[in-house]
């Protein structure tokens, strides 16, 4: 395999990167001495059908829209929407969110809200007439959704605070950080009053506010938005001065721009002897994380969090890079918002942290969260007091819900119990029988079949690899093939095994999952059955590239699969006849003798097909399990040695999805 020139990598990386949304180079708006704002706010002001007039000319920050008219069959579906306007999902659910319609990415929208949002983005939506009893068997399901608000008004919007959140690799001082804030902002007398945990809390500077999730790192972060949350609007990057860059850290920052997160830079540790703050700064520059100090437009602060300095500038900062985003809500109306944390309290019962994004929550409100409802029996807010009421930004802790939570689900406010808890027992009902919305599954076919004929498709990919040799050398030959159709975007490249964090990231963002030379870990493995993410494994380049470009082209079979059945281990040979049986011990799971068998000697496959017998002792056997003994003979094979592995396995056929 070529090995490929690095500064070539780095130039298509940078360039394919930044397709598909653009929001996070678009937002990298220099927050000091620039009024201009981020293109992706461009609609935030205008949200509205009649104002969007001049706003036409405008095009959204997602990549150039190809076709001006978009033709969708109900349901409208938040994020397929997003995909035929060229936006980011999340773009679009914050274009909605102006508009007061509180949509997640999976969840469908209306077809005057869609026409609405699409003139704001310079496009004519069309709904697309089904053809008289054309598959239509069912009625569409209806979806369980909350009447929609009373749409907010221009002069109710006001600015709101930022919510910060910490990431970086563990131990760089993101909690640290965290509580040195914190603790700047107990006054006097207050001392001891900040022992109230509640997953996230508000300080105080010079009259504004500013809101940090206290829940650090991207695990949290994306698995909220795998849920079609995005609580944060600042993501803070920890690197401690005397460690630089470190493998968490670049996950993080693929995490960040996936999610189009305004981000900034805190080097933290700058106390300590080793510490070299120029030098974390270049390495980040070559993560395409371009600060300040380097002609980029990130803001990076240093600072130290035993020791307090820099936080103050740190701070400052962020309300400064707060004013450039804008960001606006709505302080009238009921409230909706999103689950930072649910628990259940002894002697309080189901409790939730909320974070409050529009609107006003107030105690004897009929609260809404997925499946779940109650009436707000109390407030409390971090600092363990009890509030009447909470507006946009404020986390509080909410008492009276009917069950716990997941952080990153949706809560809305009803207009009384009653209307609450019938939409709640119809979700659980739905929920029960399996039916409730999941995200949709992403995988080739679909991703054709979402986007618009003549767009560009862009196949989002986290790819993992054994060492950086061969992740630069997979890269590369991805970004190198040629097609007119579609072009890889890597959400995340990095190094070891596919994880957990993988999964939601990919989830999060409509990305498949490919390793090279590498495997999953334990938690990956039922996470991508949870998600409905698929992993492909690969151990050579140019079937990984074959498949890719395969795929590429639609020329996806179905495809067969293995299925692990059980493996036994060779004890003894009988030469009884011409062909010999195995006497095995089966190891693990179960033989089949229906199913398919290979035979390994150490790592290497002798023999692959069927099984011809099996046996528990004199009886043919149909199956035998874990722990017992039995005689196995295959098809042709010959040629046994004792402590050979034979592993069972059965190819089931499953659409190639790549
Ligand atoms: P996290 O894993 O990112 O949350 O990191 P922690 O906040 O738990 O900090 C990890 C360790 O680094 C702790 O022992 C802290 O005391 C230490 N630490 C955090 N910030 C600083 C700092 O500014 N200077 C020094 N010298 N140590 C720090
Ligand atoms: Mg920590």
């Amino acid at each position: 395999m070529p090995t490929p020139k690095k500064s070539s990598s780095t130039s298509r990386s940078t360039k394919t990167s930044s397709k598909g949304g653009g929001t996070a180079a678009a937002k990298k708006t220099a927050a000091k001495g620039s009024s201009s704002k981020p293109k992706s706010a461009a609609p935030k002001s205008a949200p509205a059908a009649p104002a969007a007039k001049e706003e036409k000319a405008e095009k959204p920050a997602g990549g150039p829209p190809k076709d001006k008219n978009i033709v969708m069959k109900p349901p409208i579906v938040v994020k397929d929407l997003a995909t035929k306007m060229g936006l980011k999902p999340f773009q679009l659910v914050h274009q909605l969110m102006e508009m007061n319609v509180f949509a997640a990415l999976t969840q469908a929208i209306e077809e005057d809200v869609a026409v609405k949002v699409c003139e704001a983005n310079g496009f004519k939506f069309e709904v697309e007439k089904r053809e008289k009893g054309a598959g239509q068997v069912h009625a569409p399901e209806k979806v369980v959704e909350p009447p929609k608000p009373e749409p907010i008004k221009e002069e109710d919007l006001q600015t709101r605070p930022p919510v910060i959140t910490f990431m970086g690799h563990v131990d760089h001082g993101k909690t640290s950080l965290l509580d040195a804030i914190r603790q700047s902002n107990v006054t006097e007398g207050e001392a001891g009053g900040i022992t109230q945990h509640i997953g996230a809390y508000q300080i105080e500077r010079k009259g504004q506010k500013i809101t940090f999730l206290d829940t650090p790192g991207h695990e949290a972060f994306t698995a909220m938005r795998a849920r079609g949350a995005n609580a944060t609007d600042i993501a803070i990057l920890v690197v401690a001065a005397d460690d630089g860059v470190m493998p968490t850290t670049k996950e993080a920052i693929s995490h960040v721009k996936a999610a189009g997160v305004q981000l900034m830079v805190a080097v933290n540790k700058c106390d300590l002897p080793a510490a070299n703050p120029d030098k974390v700064k270049g390495q980040l520059q070559e993560h395409e994380v371009s600060v300040e100090d380097y002609g980029g437009d990130i803001i990076s602060c240093d600072v130290s969090a035993t020791k307090g300095t820099g936080l103050e500038n740190l701070i400052e900062n962020m309300l400064l890079q707060s004013e450039v985003l804008e960001l606006k809500a709505s302080y009238k109306g009921h409230a909706r918002g999103v689950i930072i944390e649910g628990q259940s309290e002894v002697g309080r019962g189901n409790t939730a942290t909320v974070l409050v994004q529009s609107g006003v929550l107030k105690v004897g409100d009929a609260m809404l969260v997925g499946p779940l409802y109650g009436r707000v029996k109390a407030l409390i807010n971090d600092r363990g007091e009890r509030v009447k009421e909470a507006g946009p930004s404020m986390p509080v802790k909410v008492l009276g819900l009917d069950g716990a939570p997941v952080p990153g689900e949706e809560f809305t406010v009803m207009r009384n119990e009653k209307e609450a808890r019938s939409v709640a027992e119809e979700r659980a009902s739905k929920e029960r029988v399996g039916k409730l919305e999941k995200g949709s599954v992403v995988t080739l076919e679909n991703l054709f079949a979402r986007t618009a004929k003549d767009q560009k498709k862009i196949l989002k990919m986290v790819l993992k690899a054994d060492v950086q040799g061969s992740l630069e050398a997979v890269k590369d030959s991805l970004l190198k093939i040629d097609s007119d159709k579609i072009e890889v975007d890597f959400v995340h490249a990095g190094i070891g095994p596919v994880t957990e964090n993988d999964i939601l990231l990919a989830k999060a963002s409509d990305a498949i999952v490919v390793g090279f030379n590498t495997k999953t870990d334990g938690s990956a493995a039922s996470a991508s059955k949870r998600e409905e993410v698929q992993i492909k494994l690969y151990s050579i380049i140019y079937e990984l590239i074959d498949q890719v470009k395969d795929a590429m082209a639609g020329l996806l079979d179905p495809e067969e699969r293995e299925a692990h059945l059980g493996k036994a281990v060779v004890k003894q040979v009988f030469k009884l006849s011409k062909f010999p049986v195995a006497g095995c011990l089966v190891d693990s799971g179960r033989i089949e003798r229906k199913a398919r068998a290979r035979v390994l000697r150490g790592k290497t496959p002798i023999y692959d097909g069927g099984i011809h017998t099996l046996k528990r002792f004199q009886d043919d056997a149909s199956e035998v399990k874990a722990g017992l003994e039995c005689g196995i003979r295959l098809g042709d094979f010959n040629d046994y040695e004792v402590n050979d592995v034979i592993e069972c396995y059965t190819l089931e056929k499953v659409a190639q999805s790549l």
